[in-house]
């Protein structure tokens, strides 16, 4: 890592394209269709440098033309052993007849693990013990070890690190607040999608994580919830809910409460849920990469106790880069799941070196997917942006985003920008918080809804994949 204390423009990595004198130059190019900055761009981005996204202390594996390598297959290794959370209830009664099990077991089985989140013989103590062992052999195989747990905002943010099976590592988040509690989940062990500014990104992707993998990382977090091992957050962090957008606020929370109470119940006080109220899959990997067993897995999520957790499907979101055919699939899939749609950039220039996937589908075919999702299912979607100074953050980019979202229809879409969770001395530093607010006030004067996302557990390395290759 080479840090800079006073950032220069950097020269584009990739080949010269028009309009990059003048971005150089901190100037919106004057011309030039996917890119084009409209027009009364501010002054305010004239004196501001334009910095091109470059790999740190780290090279980006390139593909035979020298484009940044994008992997979406998953290689050819062991699988994890198959679990209960990998079939459906009728499968599960299957199995164990086949195992000369009665049926019923695979239902009291299921009890024990979705609604009092135990894989534990000794507490099924309504299972004959001559089948209990046998049972919990075949259908819930240990899955996550949990390595590392680190807490912070004052115990309302626990981060988990896992080791699986194989020895990958995934992590996950737990987030109270006030109303709601949120799990960010992995949903591969690394990513094969190669954004420079992401740190799961850089080993690439081992593989696919499977459903139950997935799921089992809800289990344990309802788990821990349960021992009362997550705190309520604070005076401060609950102002602070109120300024930024929490992850998964799309819930309505009477729903999920109502699902909780059903399921769990809700807490003595009847403040908040007791257990995991929403899922955001935006933990490590590309969950449109690995779109069969993410499905299944969220089909678990939603499914009613004993077959599944009986979450309410609005409380997850699904984060992508933009595999659009995925994400056409995913609007077909007749769930009213939340979509976001992590673009950053709403220039094609840019976002060909942030997110490397806009090679095969640029800015506004990715928009236009979103648009389709939210014709679909008239769920509202979100576009993630990670402001990162001087690269992402100029007014002008605003005015494009806004230009291209509104173009589109009004009320179909939110903005919810993030600060880069940063890496001290890069090129890769949050903007200034005056500049994230000028930007976050073009949006909303162009009409667009934005809201600054809150950044939970920023000092327990809460960038995806920082604690996983901290741990390599
Ligand atoms: N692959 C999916 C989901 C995982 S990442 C996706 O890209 O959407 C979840 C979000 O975190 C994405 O918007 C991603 O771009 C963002 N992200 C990754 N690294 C980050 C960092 N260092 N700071 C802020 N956001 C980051």
């Amino acid at each position: 890592m080479s840090p800079s204390k006073n950032p220069r423009p950097e020269p584009s990595s990739s080949a010269p394209k028009q309009g990059s004198a003048r971005r150089a130059a901190g100037q919106p190019p004057a011309t030039g269709g996917g890119s084009k900055a409209p027009a009364g761009g501010s002054n305010a981005d004239s004196s501001r440098p334009q910095i091109r996204p470059k790999a740190e202390g780290w090279q980006q594996p390139m593909d035979a033309e020298g484009r940044p390598k994008l992997q979406f297959a998953q290689p050819k290794v062991k699988q994890p052993p198959k679990h209960l959370a990998d079939m459906t209830l009728d499968e599960r009664v299957t199995k164990a007849k086949e195992l000369g099990i009665s049926g019923f077991r695979a239902k009291q089985l299921s009890v024990h693990y979705f609604r009092h989140y135990t894989a534990d013989p000794d507490q099924m103590t309504d299972l004959p013990a001559e089948t209990r062992e046998q049972l919990v052999e075949e259908f819930l195989p240990p899955l996550l070890t949990e390595v590392r747990r680190l807490k912070t905002d004052d115990g309302a943010t626990i981060k988990f690190l896992w080791r699986l099976f194989d020895g990958a590592l995934v992590e996950s988040v737990l987030m109270r607040y006030r109303s709601r509690i949120t799990l960010c989940i992995s949903s591969q062990c690394g990513c094969g999608m190669n954004c420079p500014f992401c740190a799961t990104g850089q080993n690439g992707l081992t593989r696919n994580m499977s459903s139950a993998e997935i799921v089992d990382q809800i289990v344990q977090a309802n788990r821990a919830i349960a021992a009362g091992e997550l705190d309520a957050p604070n005076a401060a962090e609950i102002a602070e809910e109120q300024d930024h957008a929490a992850l998964g606020e799309e819930t309505d929370f009477a729903e999920s409460e109502a699902s909780a109470a059903a399921g769990k119940g809700a807490s003595s006080s009847g403040v908040g849920p007791q257990r995991v109220s929403n899922i955001v899959f935006m933990g490590m990997g590309e969950p449109l990469a690995n779109y069969k067993r993410v499905m299944n897995a969220v089909r678990r999520m939603v499914d009613p106790a004993p077959e599944g957790l009986g979450m309410s499907a609005r409380g997850i979101t699904i984060s992508t880069v933009g595999l659009v055919p995925a994400i056409r699939k995913l609007a077909d899939e007749n769930l009213p799941i939340t979509f976001a749609l992590s673009l950053h950039a709403p220039d094609d220039e840019l976002r060909d070196e942030l997110i490397p996937v806009n090679s095969r589908w640029k800015a506004d075919e990715a928009i236009d997917a979103a648009y389709h999702y939210y014709e679909t299912t008239g769920r509202r979607v979100s576009i993630e942006y990670a402001l990162i100074k001087d690269m992402n953050d100029h007014l002008w980019r605003a005015e494009l985003l806004a230009e291209k979202l509104n173009a589109r229809g009004r009320g179909w879409v939110h903005v919810n920008p993030i600060p880069l969770n940063p890496t001290p001395g890069s090129i890769w530093t949050s903007s200034e918080p005056e500049v994230m607010r000028a930007f976050v006030n073009r949006l909303e004067s162009l009409g667009v809804p934005t809201t600054l996302r809150d950044t939970r557990g920023k000092e327990i390395d809460g960038a995806c994949g920082q604690l996983a290759a901290a741990e390599d």
